[in-house]
């Protein structure tokens, strides 16, 4: 975005305290001096601990062109250029409904239980090759995180891909209605935030909510495996839609899959037969894959230039990421999240996967999942196969109820629950494991189970 001082004014409705800075002109906007960039809005928050008003100095010094200044907060500068608005949150979001509605830019919005962020990689990847693309930087995906990605969208950019999460019931609403997007992407409906939903029907329409705010001759592509979302389909109308998914029924599905070492190799038909190079492993990414392929073909790729783009794309690390152990291990380090839907999905992975050493897995506790997490977490253990896995290692109180279940049908010694100390657990598995060895490492953020994962990539 790049507006005067004067317009910005105008956008969120104050005046203008010193007409002399009329003219100055702001580039973009940033909430923090750390990642704020020259000529851009500076926007200070009065969180618990620190007020950022106290930084407005130090933004002008690193090149902001200007500020936002809460009312009543005292000692407003009045000699740089400065807007004083009643609540700085709600001043960005009003900057972003206003730019994003005299912008000509697609926007494309992702939501979902789970890959959210690894499909709004892909589709950003695929849409890079033809389009000038911006996306969401890492999870900025919160009514703070969204407008300020819209306000530094840039004048020339084609398509803005945009990450849209939440925890409750009108989140995502807000959200679409102040993105207007074109494209709205429903990944899946997993069970994250069920203490404040419900039920998965409840998060089911909190996701759904996303079509709301879609633009005029807006589409919804959407996981269509999934009942829920299959169902919600059905009953709504006054905008376009199509799934995908691995069932035939959908409009786009994977007429094979092969698992390659890095991934999964794909065959789909649209305007041809064409192989995808999915270059991440895991059959739920070959689903995100399948998102972006549907994005890429409405916006007039073919799927030839959207394998082209699989093939040049940057993943963001911690999903599903191979890394290699000191020993010659073979770690996939999927630390980032879980919820229970992802953690199965991982666990069948590492259950398919062929290696040659043996098949450990590492698992943390999955964190805000309401009145029902113990049945959820017995639920995980119970399923996993002792024929496909050799160990199960746990992490946490929760987790614990994992291994519990585990014990159950596994052979004597081949299951062990870790409580919050991370050092007896790195210990023991760097007694445990040798070359060739799978250890698949997966739990909740909080966790913080890549420490492991870094402790295992050390030979000490
Ligand atoms: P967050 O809510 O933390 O932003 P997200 O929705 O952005 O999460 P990702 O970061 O892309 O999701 O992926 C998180 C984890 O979810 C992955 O590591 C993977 O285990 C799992 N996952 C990714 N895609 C899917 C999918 N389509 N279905 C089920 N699980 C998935
Ligand atoms: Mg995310």
């Amino acid at each position: 975005m790049k507006r005067t001082l004067g317009q910005i004014a105008e956008m969120i409705g104050v005046e203008l305290p010193n007409q002399a800075f009329r003219d100055v002109i702001v580039e973009g906007a940033s909430i923090n001096t750390r990642t704020l960039k020259e000529n851009n809005l500076f926007i200070p928050f009065k969180g618990e601990k620190v007020d950022g008003h106290t930084f407005v100095k130090q933004a002008f010094e690193q090149g902001a062109a200007a500020t936002l200044w809460q009312e009543g907060v005292e000692n407003p500068p009045l000699d740089v250029p400065l807007l004083l608005v009643k609540d700085p949150e709600l001043a960005l979001q009003e900057m972003a409904r206003v730019y994003r509605s005299q912008s000509s830019f697609k926007v494309v919005a992702i939501t979902g239980s789970n890959g959210k962020t690894t499909t709004k990689d892909m589709v950003a990847g695929v849409l890079s090759t033809q389009f000038l693309v911006q996306k969401t930087e890492g999870n900025f995906n919160n009514e703070l995180g969204l407008p300020l990605t819209l306000i530094n969208v840039e004048e020339e950019t084609e398509v803005a891909v945009l990450e849209m999460g939440m925890s409750g019931f009108r989140e995502i609403a807000f959200l679409t209605e102040l993105a207007s997007p074109d494209i709205a992407v429903i990944t899946n409906i997993g069970e994250s935030h069920m203490q404040y939903l419900g039920s998965r029907e409840g998060i089911a329409r909190a996701k759904f909510e996303i079509t709301e705010g879609l633009s005029e001759h807006g589409i919804l592509f959407y996981y269509g495996d999934e009942p829920l979302l299959k169902e919600l389909v059905e009953k709504s109308t006054g905008f376009c839609s199509a799934s995908y998914g691995y069932e035939q029924t959908n409009g786009l599905f994977p007429k094979e899959v092969e698992v390659t070492e890095n991934g999964s190799k794909v065959l789909l038909t649209a305007d041809r037969d064409q192989f995808i190079e999915v270059p991440v492993l895991g059959r739920h990414n070959v689903l995100n894959a399948l998102a972006a392929v549907r994005v890429g073909l409405h916006l007039g790729m073919t799927l030839s230039g959207i394998a082209q783009g699989f093939r040049s794309m940057k993943l963001t690390s911690m999903r599903m990421e191979r890394v290699n152990g000191a020993k010659g291990e073979i770690i996939i380090n999927d630390a980032y999240n879980a919820s229970p839907t992802s953690m199965k999905a991982v666990i069948k992975f590492a259950e398919d996967m062929p290696v040659e050493g043996r098949k450990i897995l590492l698992l943390g506790d999955i964190l805000e999942l309401g009145p029902n997490e113990e049945a959820f977490h017995r639920e995980i253990g119970k399923e996993i196969h002792p024929t496909k896995i050799d160990y199960v290692l746990t992490f946490g109180e929760r987790a614990h109820l994992i291994a519990e279940e585990a014990s159950e049908h596994f052979p004597k010694g081949r299951v062990q629950s870790f409580g919050l100390e991370k050092a007896e657990l790195i210990n023991m598995l760097k007694g445990l494991t040798t070359a060739n060895d799978l250890i698949v490492v997966k739990g909740s953020r909080g966790m913080k189970l890549e420490e492991v994962v870094e402790a295992l990539q050390i030979n000490v």
